[in-house]
C-alpha cells in the first residue's frame, strides 16, 4: 500500500458534481485506456492515488490532439499517468512535470523510464513554490493538479511563463460542490481551500484579458486562456 495518501484523498471524487449515472456513462462508454496507461490507471485506483478520472482522460486526449501544444508544464506528477497521457496524444510536445513527494517521484521515474519512449518528459523534483520562479522557458499548455488552495498563489508566476494564446487547466476546482455554497455550510477543515478557490474565481472568471471556462468533468476543471502579454490579476 502506498503510504502518502489517506483514504480521504479522493473525498471530493466520491461526491460527483454531475449525476452519477452520467459519470458512469462517461467513464464506461468512452474509449478505455490501453497498454501502459491502462496498467497505471489500474495501479493508481488500487493504491488510491488521485489521478485524473476517465472522463478527464477522454477530454485530454481530445484537447491534446486538437491543440497540439509544443511545450507543456504540469504541476503534480504523482505516478506520471497524466504526463504520459499528454505525451502520447501530443507526440511533438516537450513536457516538464513537477512533484515534491518522494514516493511519487520514485514511481514516476520508473514509469517514465519504461514508457516515455520518445523522451518527451522531464521530471523536476521539489515544491512548485520553489521551482516555478526558476523556470526559464515559456509554455503553451499548463496543467495544474496539485494542492488547490495554492492555485491562486501559483497563478501569477504561471501566467508569466505562459505564451499569449496559451492555456492553463486547473483540476479539482469544485470541491465536491462546496464552492457554490456559503462558507458557513462548508466543513471547517475545508475552508482554507474554499477561500483559496474563491480568490481564484474572483481573480480569473471575469478578468478582461483572460478567457475562462468551467468544465464539470471529475471535480471540475477551470480553463484559462491568456489573451494579452501582461496580465495584472
Ligand atoms: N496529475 C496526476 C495526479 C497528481 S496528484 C495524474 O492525473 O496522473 C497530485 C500530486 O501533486 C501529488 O503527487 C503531490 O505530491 C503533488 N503536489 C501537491 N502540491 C505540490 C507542490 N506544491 N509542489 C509539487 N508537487 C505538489
Amino acid at each position: 500500500m502506498v503510504q502518502s495518501y489517506s483514504k480521504n484523498a479522493n473525498h471530493n471524487m466520491r461526491r460527483p458534481v454531475v449525476s452519477e449515472n452520467i459519470v458512469h456513462f462517461m467513464r464506461t462508454r468512452q474509449k478505455q485506456n490501453e497498454a501502459h496507461l491502462a496498467k497505471l490507471e489500474a495501479f493508481a485506483h488500487q493504491e488510491n492515488i488521485p489521478i485524473i478520472p476517465h472522463e478527464t482522460v477522454a477530454y485530454f486526449r481530445f484537447l491534446m490532439q486538437t491543440i497540439q501544444p509544443k511545450n507543456i508544464l504540469e504541476i503534480g506528477t504523482a505516478i506520471g499517468f497524466s504526463a504520459l497521457l499528454m505525451a502520447e496524444n501530443a507526440p511533438q510536445a516537450k513536457i516538464t512535470t513537477i512533484d515534491r513527494n518522494e514516493e511519487m517521484i520514485g514511481f514516476a521515474k520508473e514509469n517514465f523510464e519504461k514508457y516515455d519512449t520518445r523522451n518527451q518528459i522531464q521530471l523536476l523534483e521539489g515544491d512548485a513554490v520553489d521551482l516555478l520562479g526558476g523556470l526559464k522557458e515559456t509554455y503553451d499548455f499548463v496543467f495544474m493538479d496539485s494542492a488547490k488552495s495554492k492555485y491562486i498563489v501559483f497563478l501569477p508566476e504561471i501566467l508569466n511563463h505562459l505564451t499569449v494564446g496559451g492555456v492553463i487547466i486547473m483540476d479539482d476546482i469544485f470541491q465536491g460542490g462546496d464552492v457554490a455554497r456559503p462558507i458557513l455550510e462548508v466543513r471547517r477543515g475545508q475552508r482554507t481551500i474554499y477561500k483559496g478557490l474563491q480568490r481564484l474565481f474572483d481573480a480569473t472568471l471575469t478578468h478582461p484579458d483572460l478567457t475562462t471556462g468551467l468544465v464539470p468533468l471529475g471535480d471540475g476543471l477551470l480553463m484559462i486562456r491568456k489573451n494579452t502579454e501582461n496580465i495584472v490579476l
